[in-house]
């Protein structure tokens, strides 16, 4: 493994969760764990959302990727553990508190990268059913609203629909 650096086993496991993340919210959220992940579409009373489940389910490969480096004392496996856990954590700051502001509401971000990457989840709220979904992922965002968040006035793209804020 001399080839590869730490560092680079975790950029390439963080850049790698961003397509697993995608279709994991396309076909499993979306497909036959739909039954999970409703109430966030369908926004119910109460902070918690069955929806949440998924954290668990998405922080266990990476905790037991750590374990085993531990165990086995295989620097490799940490590294890839740190680029699983970092794309976690960057996923649930702009998931759960930037765009759902689910711990404070703070002002709406001036950040353009920030505001496109909220229009396209507000794109992905505007769908309250399973299919025919759209902007799966997170930290891609299609051009279209990178466009929309520079402009002045409030886009097709930026009108919201179950999300809440
Ligand atoms: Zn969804
Ligand atoms: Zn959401």
């Amino acid at each position: 493994m001399e080839d590869f650096s730490g560092p680079t086993i975790l950029l390439f496991c963080f850049i790698a969760m961003e397509f697993f993340a995608w279709l994991m919210h396309r076909f499993v959220m979306h497909g036959f764990l739909w039954t999970l992940h409703r109430d966030h579409h369908n926004k119910t009373s109460g902070f918690f959302e069955r929806n949440d489940l998924f954290l668990i389910l998405f922080a266990a490969p990476a905790l037991l990727t750590g374990l085993a480096g531990w165990y086995a004392e295989l620097p490799e496996l940490l590294w890839a553990c740190a680029g699983l856990s970092l794309y976690g954590t960057v996923y649930f700051w702009l998931h759960d508190i930037v765009i759902h502001r689910r711990l404070f509401r703070g002002a709406a971000p001036g950040n353009r990268y920030l505001r496109a990457l909220r229009l396209a989840h507000h794109a992905h709220h505007r769908h309250l059913g399973r299919d025919n979904g759209e902007c799966f992922g997170m930290l891609l965002v299609p051009w279209k609203y990178y466009r929309d968040a520079g402009s002045k006035s409030t886009p097709p793209s930026s009108r919201t629909g179950a999300i809440n804020n």
